[in-house]
């Protein structure tokens, strides 16, 4: 891996297309200092990489999967060799902190080893006919385009890239210009062990390079990962193309704690990291915070020590426990929220105020932040995408249920409880497209990812996202025409 690379170019049938003229700078999201310029693409590039993609399909697709499966292994071993240098690059570029920025590459490798090995048993289907067969086949769409968020670039690349390419499909990916840059150097190494024009990369802004891949005709399917709005853009932009698209959107997450828990201090710790991992900028996040009455006193002492003894500074420190926004436009879009929840009366039990942090003047970090609120205010309902925490106290079983899934939103939940049927009745009552149970983000290789309502459509990272990634054809054979 060569990171003194300064200027990043769309990777295009294999090679850097150089004939760019706009850039846009890269800076570390915690100093501001310039880390790179990358390339401010357009419709002539996205042009280009789809019909390079489109011309590798002819043979990718009629690839072997043992073959495209052994490649995938090979890119994995490449990325688990690079990963340190990854995991500083994209902490410098995100501003989340190394020690979690490692667990991300580990996650991608896992993610990569995981599709490699199950696409080699994604059996079609078959049955007899009266007289001969008939069968289901799988085939691949063709040319994916895939845009993806800054907030988990190398995860979100790994996400779109592994079941598309295990399945024949070839790719255009369209990452965020905010941050990508470890992304851009996985795509250069990939590019060194896949053919040609299988795997296009074309960084630049939603409005230029985005809508210009998602208005593509020769595009057979799309997935993205961001926001809402932005995801109905992409979902219509497809349709009138009559093309389908993995949605992975937003999300404003219960996390609900009974009364019951055996071990405080643990549920604490966990319900701490289910809101402040990617320093709260996930879609994930569990931000409505479910208190017992019962309990709700002494969890939110312990609580606040939590929030308030967390460690916040420099990414590549190795004891930093949170850090900054990846851009000042983030960090202001979470203090308008901040101000928002005390104007409607929300009751701020910690945080509240942007951090200052030693040699980090140009930083945008904000202190970890607890507020109790209604379900009904503003701050409960819309995603912050930042280290705030709303937390709600319940008694009635029902009222919480209500509650928890009154929200236009269901991607993830979780509780905490020791009691079997308390687990089972919540996890059927939620209606998120994950649960987990006592202990949060607990993701592995195919668990199934993906939203109810206005979360998304589709599921990654699991067996079902094979069938996202290929269309099925029934064959039918008779021994005679008659
Ligand atoms: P965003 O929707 O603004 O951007 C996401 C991607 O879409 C970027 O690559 C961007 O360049 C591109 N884009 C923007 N406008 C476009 C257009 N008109 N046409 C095509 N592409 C366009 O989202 P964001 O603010 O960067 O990311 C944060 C959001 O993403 C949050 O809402 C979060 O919940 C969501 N998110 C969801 C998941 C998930 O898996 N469900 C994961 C991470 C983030």
């Amino acid at each position: 891996m060569n990171q003194s690379t300064q200027y990043y170019y769309p990777i295009i049938d294999g090679v850097e297309y150089r004939q760019i003229k706009d850039w846009i700078d890269m800076r570390e999201a915690a100093s501001g200092e310039l880390l790179a310029y990358l390339a401010d693409s357009g419709k002539v590039e996205i042009d280009l990489a789809v019909d390079s993609a489109e011309k590798a399909f002819e043979t990718w697709s009629k690839t072997s999967v043992e073959e495209r499966s052994r490649l995938m292994f090979k890119l994995a071993d490449m990325i688990e060799k690079n990963a340190e240098e990854l995991s500083i690059l994209e902490a410098k570029d995100t501003g989340r902190y190394i020690t979690e920025m490692r667990n991300d590459f580990i996650f991608a490798v896992e993610q990569i080893r995981y599709f490699a090995s199950v696409g080699l048993a994604f059996e079609d289907f078959g049955n007899t006919l009266n007289g001969g067969y008939m069968i289901g086949k799988r085939v691949p769409y063709g040319v994916v385009g895939q845009i993806i968020p800054w907030n988990d670039p190398s995860v979100m690349l790994i996400y779109k890239i592994a079941p598309a390419l295990i399945t024949g499909n070839t790719v255009v990916i369209k990452p965020d210009h905010n941050a990508c840059l470890a992304v851009m150097e996985i795509v250069k190494m990939a590019n060194t062990i896949f053919p040609k024009g299988v795997i296009n990369i074309v960084p630049g802004t939603g409005e230029k390079a985005g809508s210009a891949l998602t208005s593509n005709k020769k595009i057979t399917k799309l997935a993205f990962t961001g926001s809402v709005p932005v995801g109905k853009l992409v979902g219509n932009a497809g349709i009138s193309n009559i093309v389908s698209s993995i949605l992975e959107l937003g999300g404003k997450s219960p996390n609900i704690v009974f009364p019951d828990i055996e071990n405080m201090d643990a549920v604490v710790e966990d319900a701490t990291s289910a809101v402040l991992n990617c320093n709260g900028q996930s879609c994930l996040a569990g931000t409505r915070l479910f208190i017992h009455e019962d309990i709700y006193d002494q969890f939110i002492e312990k609580l606040i020590n939590k929030f308030e003894s967390l460690k916040i500074g420099d990414p590549l420190n190795e004891d930093t426990e949170l850090s900054g926004m990846i851009s000042n436009k983030q960090a202001n879009r979470v203090m308008d929220m901040i101000a928002l929840g005390k104007k409607e009366g929300a009751k701020l039990l910690t945080g509240g105020n942007r951090a200052t942090i030693q040699g980090f003047s140009n930083g945008n970090f904000i202190e970890p932040t607890i507020f109790e609120v209604k379900n009904s205010m503003t701050i409960a309902q819309e995603e912050i995408f930042g280290p705030v925490l709303c937390v709600l106290k319940w008694s009635d079983y029902n009222q919480m249920v209500s509650d928890a899934n009154d929200t236009k939103y269901g991607l993830a939940s979780g509780m905490y409880t020791s009691n079997l049927e308390n687990a089972m009745k919540l996890a059927d009552d939620l209606q998120a497209g994950c649960v987990w149970i006592n202990k949060y983000f607990n993701i592995a290789g195919g668990f199934p990812f993906g939203g109810f309502k206005e979360s998304g459509i589709g599921r990654e990272l699991c067996l079902d996202t094979l069938k996202e990634y290929t269309q099925l054809k029934g064959v039918s054979i008779v021994g005679k025409t008659i």
